[in-house]
């Protein structure tokens, strides 16, 4: 038995707790809906588990939530008989907020200049119960688990501590009291008056219509005692009638028929259950008959979760039978690449005490995740044709999920890469697919262009880039990292090649033959190969082979790869990764129409083995390196060639 304490908070929950003690936040109103849904959490949990013990329930199964204004008291509680909570759950849950995502929650707050989105973070961070400090100057929470001999009371005013104690409670469950501050009692708008009944009715009416309990509350009614005949009597004092209602009409959502569903209703329904305060970017409603029964309510949101690309992303879809809850995020369901989706099904195939892992193994699971996954499936490509901007926003927050299914199993490659869409050289605003790409291209190219790197102006910068623009052959512009190996998936696309403008052989036929006739004289061939092949020698152990180049115009050289094994931009990637996975084969081009050929050929023919014609080639490679983005291995040697090269050019 734990007699009264006084703890501190812990330094985070401190500081979500003065902002939800100074919030400026108007939607203030929120709190009872956080709480509800925690009292309703808790009845999922206990349900769930009496299925398995019914000892559990103690003779109440009479599931509820009911609320209780005190005028006079100026509180309102809110009990359910739920899962409650022992001594040491309610330390772990309330005093402190363990989880990781408080952390980046006051973070992303701070980030946020201005003050109006800064509450829309509050349910997704799992911070709702402190919600309730926006309205309470007090809070008090008394609750007890079942078999537990004791009850547990914590309170707390919102400051930096709380106290918390052991006390006698009969049954198990959980009652929290708030004692609402003044600003919300006295006031003239009586939707902010949170111990009106009326505008607690509203709210349980806008927020938590759907929850699968009733959530009940005693309206009172003074009747004035009327005699046989029906006439009042005078004089006698009124009696006070006792109303018990169940405000919200409980039955869950996606029961209902898809004509009755306001877009509205089923907003509300995504913020209560999943957090999201933005507008679903499509909702996907179905109800199955056949081999397997089912009705699944689907979301694919507008925007990603802070966690979303992390491992702290929790995906799954939630699980009923017959209306009642039996699993959170059951993550077998549809695959990895459509993580983003979030909704429930609810079937009554769904063997209620079954064990977790059976079930997330049974058949019925399968093909209900196959049908989903197809539907989903129908619904993206449906978007991409009908609502091309609304896809391409999709694009911006989901793509990579999407890239990412390609990238983890090739086989995934015929279903899902036909929603790919990259920037290109071609569309300066918005993206392609590859279906476009490869209906824009001329008869004589065969093969998809693309180049990786930071953004569209660091790309077109680069010395590769400069004749494909000026031919006007379209480019795929890859800037995030997984597009290189992603495309190394696709492999091909309705039989065109992939083909990296920094890779290999360009095939850039025709135009440059007569640059190519110009060198390919006998002797011009030989002399050129000598010192080619000098420069090679030079470069020992940095490039595998220096050639002349037909990807470039105005820029003297280039770093390539080789067809085949990893790329530069790969190496790179890898490594930032850490985890290196060896080198690029590094080809360094020299553009034989440039200036410097003709100077290199002049050292060269002077003295092969001069220091200046070492220089040069180290400067070349040293110059192609830094246009890659690579790092030079000896950036002072670099400068000190730089430094004799700007002396020499002024003797
Ligand atoms: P969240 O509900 O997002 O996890 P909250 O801050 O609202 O975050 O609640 C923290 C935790 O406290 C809950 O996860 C739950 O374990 C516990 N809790 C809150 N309210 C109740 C309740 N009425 N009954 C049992 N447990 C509760």
């Amino acid at each position: 038995m734990h007699t009264k304490e006084t703890k501190v908070f812990q330094a985070e929950t401190k500081q979500v707790l003065d902002l939800m003690v100074h919030s400026v936040y108007t939607n203030k109103e929120i709190f009872l809906r956080e709480i509800i849904s925690n009292a309703s959490d808790a009845i999922d949990k206990i349900r769930f588990k009496s299925l398995t013990d019914l000892e559990l329930l103690e003779g109440d199964s009479d599931f509820q939530i009911f609320i209780e204004v005190d005028e006079g008291a100026k509180t309102l509680s809110i009990t359910d008989n739920g899962i409650g909570m022992t001594y040491d759950d309610v330390v772990d849950n309330i005093g402190t907020i363990a989880k990781s995502g408080t952390k980046n929650f006051l973070a992303m707050l701070k980030e946020q200049e201005s003050g109006s989105g800064e509450m829309d973070l509050i349910g997704q961070f799992g911070v709702g119960f402190y919600s309730s400090f926006m309205v309470a100057e007090k809070v008090e929470l008394i609750t007890k688990a079942p078999g537990e001999e004791h009850g547990v009371r914590w309170e707390s005013a919102g400051d930096g501590s709380y106290t918390i104690e052991n006390v006698e409670k009969e049954k198990r469950g959980t009652t929290i009291t708030l004692t609402i501050r003044e600003e919300f009692t006295d006031t003239d708008k009586p939707e902010e008056n949170y111990l009106n009944r009326y505008t607690i009715q509203n709210l349980v009416r806008k927020y938590s219509d759907y929850i699968r309990y009733p959530i009940k509350m005693n309206f009172y009614q003074e009747i004035t005692p009327k005699d046989d005949e029906g006439n009042p009597i005078e004089g006698a004092s009124p009696e006070i009638e006792v109303n018990t209602r169940t405000m919200n009409s409980m039955v869950p959502l996606w029961a209902r028929n898809k004509k009755d569903i306001t877009s509205e209703e089923y907003f509300q329904f995504f913020k209560n259950q999943f957090h999201d305060w933005n507008e679903p970017a499509e909702i996907i409603h179905v109800k199955a008959e056949g081999i397997v029964e089912y009705t699944a309510l689907l979301y694919i949101p507008s925007k990603a979760p802070y966690d979303f690309y992390s491992r702290e992303y929790n995906k799954g879809i939630k699980l009923y039978s017959r209306h009642v809850f039996i699993m959170e995020d059951c993550k077998d369901l549809l695959p990895d690449h459509l993580k983003f989706v979030r909704g429930l099904v609810d079937s009554p195939d769904f063997s209620l005490n079954i064990s977790r892992e059976i079930l997330q193994h049974g058949k019925q699971l399968k093909i209900i995740g196959k049908n989903l996954e197809k539907e989903i499936m129908k619904t993206l490509q449906n978007m991409l044709q009908d609502d091309r901007k609304k896809y391409e926003e999709f694009w911006e927050e989901f793509g990579k999920a999407i890239k990412g299914g390609i990238y983890m199993d090739y086989k995934n490659k015929e279903k899902l890469q036909d929603l790919l869409l990259f920037p290109s050289s071609r569309a300066t605003e918005g993206m392609t697919t590859l279906a476009e790409y490869v209906s824009r291209m001329p008869d004589n190219q065969q093969e998809i262009y693309y180049v990786s790197g930071k953004d569209r102006a660091s790309v077109e910068r680069l010395p590769q880039m400069e004749l494909l623009l000026e031919k006007g052959i379209e480019v795929l512009y890859f800037f995030d990292k997984i597009d290189e190996f992603v495309i190394d998936s696709v492999h091909e696309y309705t039989e065109k090649k992939f083909k990296s403008v920094s890779r290999g052989d360009l095939n850039l036929d025709e135009d440059t033959d007569e640059t190519k006739e110009e060198e390919d004289t006998k002797e011009g061939k030989k002399d050129s190969e000598k010192l080619l092949e000098a420069i090679k020698e030079n470069l020992q152990g940095k490039v595998t082979d220096v050639r002349l180049s037909n990807r470039l115009k105005s820029s003297a050289v280039c770093l390539v790869s080789s067809d085949s094994g990893i790329s530069l931009t790969m190496e790179q990637i890898l490594r930032e990764a850490n985890q290196p996975m060896g080198k690029a084969t590094r080809i360094l081009e020299i553009n034989p129409t440039h200036e410097i050929y003709e100077t290199l050929q002049k050292l060269y023919n002077t003295d092969a083995s001069s220091s200046i014609f070492k220089d040069y080639c180290e400067l070349l490679f040293e110059q192609a390196s830094l246009i890659e983005g690579f790092d030079l291995e000896n950036p002072v040697e670099f400068a000190t060639r730089i430094a004799n090269l700007m002396v020499a050019a002024q003797k």
